[in-house]
């Protein structure tokens, strides 16, 4: 194999600081056989990799345990004996080179070592026990983590992918330097992914490769794997663009140059004046984030490709800011363009003064400065904090990574593979946006963050209380993404709660969880209560004796439940059948047991609270609920349906749905309205209106002149209508015809109608 030219552009010096990692290799067009390379040879170039690679982990690390090393290098090619690589190489070969970069990444010996043997458990004789007994816990504890889940049983790829990252994320927590092997270890596939001979699993290694690896990469900080596994992804995903855009680099490249020249003079000039000492440099920009950028911003390559860029490096965060004023007297910065991630480092730790300056020609130079340490963590990362010590802390380091704390957090709600996986990578999209309180505290969230990610990125008591909010003083509806830079404030109601709809408004893994963990609750809560009505509907009608009620003794004996409120959340959530109860309840009855109406009927799930305030005629006591197409309020002509199952469902008698039921004339019951004094009851309104600031208070104004309660509101904008849906709690019809007359004189309002279907 001969290193070819490496396909990105780095014409111009990098800061020296960055690991040294080598260009990727071009590949050959024939490969050697494993044939080709018959026994003695293969023993004898095997003899010389060992050596090479002993002496390259000695070399950058000279106090490793080499007895040790020397152990693990013939255990590995011991247990990979007959296996090649697709390359044609002995297989040994990609351990070795896993041991390399381990060793680049400043990884102690444990790590490397684990390193060396990371392949063994999964595709040899040899177990993860054996290595235990040969190497001890912290290897095989690391050798264990990076093993790939398969075969369990009936298992799909995708459960099977799902699983290997839920068990690595869940070791990386217990100790990080898992990520670091995972990350040798792709980097050193990709790296020679060209010999694998199936194109569609080249394209699926690839895309796992810049959905996972990269963007782990880059949330732990670690700038230049990230670059690389993402160039390697482009080759191999979009051959033809990652093709034209080399060529293009290439040609270019001569122009780029010199322009940089002209540039770097003067400003060095322009800092040694200032006295200040300083490094600068050009800076390559990277394939894939030329690419992605033609993408999103949907310009030409020369619109990228022209924006230059300058990385001063400086030894004291006093000096950044004094090389930030020297640059901006030399040439005019562009305002919109300054960041500061010094003050505010982003959450991988990166720091850095970005700036944009308008320079020679009116050509658009971007400018980062910062330290020498800041540098070595934009492209280490959490490699930058270890440093090379042997049986350093490295566990710890995994214990404080907050990201990491969280997904291990959500990851146990998650029990199905696909969710696990799509929350998974939408939380390791690597564009974040920057947005402030009205405080000044600036919030970091993902692209596409809502001002609902927003408040629950401040305190989940606010986002689960969060009616609205205002975006540089103007309000806006909640599911409209956020943008960088904005100010935004969040409006409360302790009335408030979440809904269904609100997991299809956030995009933030914190936001989905803790509006899941609150819609879980209230189903349960309300279960119970559904449960226990029920309950307590069939020991009446059972005329069950009061001290028999009181025992749960015979449903323990016939559902093993071991508490009321199990007993009513069962039933209210349709495990149990009602039949079912209804039988041990007949039991317990004083009267002839007769089959209750309600097991005849087969009453198992209904989807709302019983409800007293409608008279069934003719079928005495009975099971109701309210239609949930059309609401129906006191005063609204009604009709009763008898379902399948879910006892009688009350409609208005102009629902179009209950309509439709009437076809089937025999289940229709008249009903008619028996309401207590203080009842209330849902009532479904929508609004159409022109949108215009003040439009929400003025409509809440109304509910609260007449006094009624808002349950849940959510607002769609479509170009500049607005349309708001409200669940409000009314007493009556005349109540709810007051409203809507009110909301009609409400400036700008096109129209209010009670909704009559979906929910
Ligand atoms: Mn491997």
């Amino acid at each position: 194999m001969s290193p070819a030219a490496s396909p990105s552009p780095p014409p111009i010096p990098t800061p020296g600081a960055g690991l040294k990692l080598p260009p990727p290799i071009e590949v050959p067009d024939s490969l050697p056989s494993p044939e080709e390379m018959k026994g003695p040879e293969i023993e004898r170039s095997l003899d010389r990799a060992k050596e090479n690679l002993l002496a390259y982990i000695e070399e950058r690390h000279p106090d490793c345990d080499t007895a040790l090393l020397r152990k693990a290098v013939d255990f590995t090619v011991l247990a990979h004996k007959d296996q090649f690589r697709h390359s044609g190489m002995p297989y040994a070969e990609h351990p070795f080179e896993v041991a390399k970069l381990l060793a680049d990444f400043n990884m102690d010996t444990v790590t490397i070592v684990a390193g060396l043997l990371h392949d063994v458990a999964e595709d040899t004789l040899h177990g993860v026990t054996e290595i235990r007994e040969e190497f001890g816990e912290e290897v095989a504890f690391l050798v264990e983590a990076v093993t790939k889940i398969t075969a369990l049983g009936s298992r799909s790829r995708v459960e099977q992918q799902a699983e290997t990252f839920r068990k690595m994320l869940v070791s990386m927590a217990k100790d990080l330097r898992v990520i670091m092997i995972k990350f040798a270890d792709r980097l050193h596939n990709m790296r020679t992914l060209s010999y694998h001979r199936n194109e569609e699993k080249r394209r699926a290694i690839a895309a796992e490769t810049l959905e996972v690896y990269a963007p782990l990469a880059h949330r732990f900080g670690l700038g230049q794997v990230k670059w690389e596994l993402e160039d390697l992804s482009f080759k191999y995903l979009k051959p033809d663009a990652y093709k034209s855009l080399v060529h293009k680099v290439v040609e270019k490249r001569l122009e780029r140059e010199e322009y940089v020249r002209s540039i770097l003079g003067p400003a060095k000039e322009a800092l040694a004046k200032a006295g200040l000492e300083a490094q600068v440099f050009g800076r390559p920009k990277h394939l894939y984030s030329i690419y992605s950028k033609m993408q999103s911003r949907n310009c030409q390559f020369e619109d990228i490709y022209d924006l230059h860029a300058l990385r001063i490096i400086v030894k004291t965060v006093g000096d950044c800011y004094a090389v930030l004023g020297a640059m901006h007297a030399l040439w005019s910065p562009l305002q919109s363009r300054f960041k500061d991630y010094i003050a505010t480092p982003k959450s991988n730790h990166y720091q850095s003064l970005h700036t944009t300056v308008i320079g020679p020609g009116g050509k658009a130079i971007e400018v980062q400065i910062r330290t020498h340490e800041m540098d070595l963590v934009a492209e280490q990362g959490i490699a930058a904090h270890w440093g090379y010590k042997e049986g350093s802390s490295s566990r710890e380091i995994g214990k404080e990574n907050t990201w990491l704390k969280q997904v291990v957090e959500w990851q146990k709600d998650l029990t199905d593979s696909e969710e696990f996986m799509e929350y998974f990578r939408r939380d390791l999209a690597p564009s974040e946006i920057f947005v402030n309180t009205p405080k000044g505290q600036i919030i970091q969230l993902p692209q596409g963050a809502t001002a609902l990610d927003f408040a629950f990125a401040l305190h989940s008591e606010l986002g689960l209380h969060c009616v609205g909010a205002r975006v540089d003083g103007v309000m806006v509806p909640l599911h409209r993404p956020l943008q960088s830079n904005e100010r935004v404030e969040i409006l409360k109601s302790d009335s408030q709660h979440p809904s269904q709809d609100w997991l299809s408004i956030v995009v933030t893994t914190k936001a989905k969880h803790h509006i899941r963990r609150w819609l879980r609750t209230e189903e349960s809560a309300h279960s119970i209560q559904l449960g226990k009505e029920m309950m307590e509907r069939e020991f009446r009608q059972a005329r069950v004796a009061s001290e028999h009620q009181a025992d749960l003794a015979p449903f323990t004996a016939k559902f093993g439940v071991q508490n009321w409120e199990t007993l009513w959340e069962k039933l209210g959530h349709g495990e149990l059948s009602l039949g079912a109860v209804s039988a041990v309840v007949q039991e317990l009855s004083p009267m002839r047991p007769k089959p209750s109406m309600l097991s005849r009927i087969g009453i198992r799930r209904p989807s709302k609270p019983v409800v007293d305030s409608v008279l069934v005629s003719g079928l005495g006591n009975m099971l109701i609920r309210f239609a949930t197409c059309c609401h129906p309020v006191p005063g609204d002509r009604i009709i009763g349906y008898v379902t399948r199952g879910r006892g009688v469902s009350v409609h208005r008698a102009n629902c179009p749905e209950g309509l439709n039921l009437t076809r089937d004339k025999e289940r229709i019951v008249p009903v008619q309205w028996s309401v207590d004094a203080g009842q209330t009851f849902d009532a479904h309104l929508e609004i159409t209106a022109k949108d215009r600031s003040g439009l929400l208070r003025d409509l809440t104004d109304v509910f609260s002149k007449v006094g009624v309660n808002v349950e849940r509101a959510s607002i769609v904008t479509l170009r500049d209508q607005v349309r708001n849906r409200f669940r409000v709690q009314v007493r009556d019809l005349d109540q709810i015809e007051e409203t809507m007359e009110r909301l009609r004189k409400v400036p700008s309002v096109y129209a209010v109608s009670r909704r009559t279907s979906g929910a």
